[in-house]
């Protein structure tokens, strides 16, 4: 038996073990192809993918090798020569030969035996026809100028201009027009809660319109969503706190630097409940030092003393309505606080936003509360936060099971003062809202498995139109008009 045979059988034995192994356990041996899955997503994509390709390979070389099909073999040596291709661009953009060890000279060797192989078979009697030598030849130059293009990108030259390209860009990034008279929007800068999301801010709403954005809660990172938005920031007419709970308010010292910055003509009034001028005036005291710094070095023309500190607002339930209020009224746009029930929170309110015909209720924290229904009666949308109890009792059973005792605690205490996914549904229906999107999501639910078990009961619940948000989800509610649009808040990320 010639050795290229039993090289290649070797080789199509290791194939399959290394497509059947991916198949079946792919985190510990994508491991050792350096190669970590993201998610569930993730590990899809390296069974598909690469146990796919894997398996191919395998039954090529082993079919080819002991059916004697020439044609085969060609096409496992072709398809391996553009796995070493890709290590080439790799290793073009790269500069560096991380990853090559090990991996090149197995593969090269299989192209190599491969090769001997088919050529010991003999001539085939049908050279390869024209159409195949010229998508060979097409791909030698795509697989080319993809390298030269990869080393390209190393020459300080084009890395320069690709720089003063991308920071061009986002200088002339200007969602100014969210800001129009023409619509209310509103957009999600924070969606998340305490427990921790790689891809969500915490609770954050930005309302938009005539001209002025109005902030709800400014809850950690959130601002940083606002940045990227490339929204104006000197046109914050106020923050409106739901409560005092620190996933609501961690974020104010930066929203009040980046408004500061951005030249916001007036301080920036903080509205909330009773307590809130507590809140304020110890982010002032905290603030001080830094916007002294920032002045001293930027010049009292640019950063104002007198715009640095921020001005508490109290809101308090003694108007004529029982448990709501009127907090800003500009003849265009309305703000209402409406108390709610997130106990032992309190004062804990929810806003409700009316502008020119076209209303939305954005709920904070709280329990299913009739108060909400009432407030939110005839909105167009219905902003709620929703904590899904089976997945918070799970991870709290968890806990527990693992001698995790403060998280158990913390995970069963959590579930008696947060509205579930049904109930913001329930609440929604009663108050005939058009649309509800669940936010501040309790645990935020990143990928399409945890989505699934987060709504699954949403839509036996909800008598209408629903959704999840996202941070960047956009909705807009054009004046004059009865529909509405859900969109994302168009920016450049890089
Ligand atoms: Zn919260
Ligand atoms: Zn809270």
């Amino acid at each position: 038996m010639p050795i290229t045979r039993i090289v290649v059988t070797a080789y199509g034995l290791l194939f399959a073990a290394l497509g059947v192994g991916l198949w079946i356990a792919p985190e510990p041996l994508a491991a050792r192809l350096a190669i970590a899955p993201i998610g569930i997503p993730g590990l899809s994509a390296i069974r598909g993918d690469l146990g796919g390709m894997f398996v191919v390979l395998s039954a090529l070389c082993l079919v080819g090798v002991w059916s004697r099909r020439r044609s085969l073999l060609v096409v496992a040596a072709l398809a391996l020569c553009a796995v070493v291709t890709g290590r080439l661009i790799s290793l073009a953009a790269t500069g560096s030969p991380a990853g090559l060890a090990l991996a090149l000279p197995v593969e090269v060797g299989a192209i190599v035996a491969l090769a001997l192989h088919a050529r010991s078979m003999g001539r085939p009697a049908d050279p390869a026809p024209k159409t195949l030598r010229a998508v060979l030849v097409l791909f030698l130059l795509v697989a080319v100028l993809v390298a030269a293009g990869a080393a390209a990108l190393r020459a300080p030259q084009v890395q320069d201009r690709l720089f003063a390209w991308a920071a061009q860009t986002l200088v002339a990034q200007d969602n100014a027009a969210l800001l129009g008279d023409d619509a209310l929007r509103v957009a999600l800068c924070g969606t998340s809660s305490p427990l921790p999301s790689n891809r969500r801010a915490k609770a954050c709403v930005a309302v938009m319109a005539g001209g002025k954005m109005y902030i709800v809660d400014s809850g950690p990172e959130s601002t940083e969503r606002l940045m990227q938005w490339g929204v104006p920031l000197d046109r914050v007419a106020g923050v409106f706190l739901t409560h005092f709970h620190s996933d609501h308010i961690g974020d104010l010292p930066e929203l009040n630097l980046q408004t500061w910055v951005a030249g916001r003509p007036g301080p920036l009034a903080v509205y909330g409940g009773p307590g809130v001028e507590q809140v304020v005036a110890g982010f002032n005291t905290a603030l001080a030092q830094d916007q002294a710094y920032r002045t001293a070095h930027h010049t009292a023309r640019m950063l104002p003393p007198q715009t640095a500190p921020m001005q508490a607002r109290p809101v308090a339930m003694t108007g004529p309505q029982p448990h709501r209020a009127v907090v800003y009224d500009d003849g265009a746009m309305r703000i209402t606080a409406i108390e709610t029930n997130h106990a032992p929170v309190s004062p804990a309110y929810a806003y409700r936003f009316d502008y020119r015909g076209r209303s939305v209720v954005i709920t904070g924290d709280t329990t299913a509360d009739p108060r909400l229904v009432e407030a939110a009666r005839g909105a167009d949308i219905l902003f709620s936060e929703a904590l899904n109890r089976d997945m918070v009792r799970a991870l709290e059973g968890v806990a527990r099971r693992n001698g995790r005792d403060r998280v158990a605690h913390i995970m069963a205490d959590i579930q008696s003062y947060h509205i579930s996914p049904e109930e913001a549904a329930d609440t929604a229906n009663r108050a005939g809202v058009k649309l509800l999107v669940l936010y501040h999501l309790i645990p935020a639910p990143d990928n399409f498995v945890l989505r699934g078990i987060f709504t699954r009961r949403m839509n036996e619940a909800r008598k209408g139109d629903w959704r999840l948000s996202d941070d960047g989800s956009l909705y807009t509610l054009p004046v004059g008009s009865k529909a509405y649009e859900a969109g994302r808040v168009p920016h450049l990320a890089l």
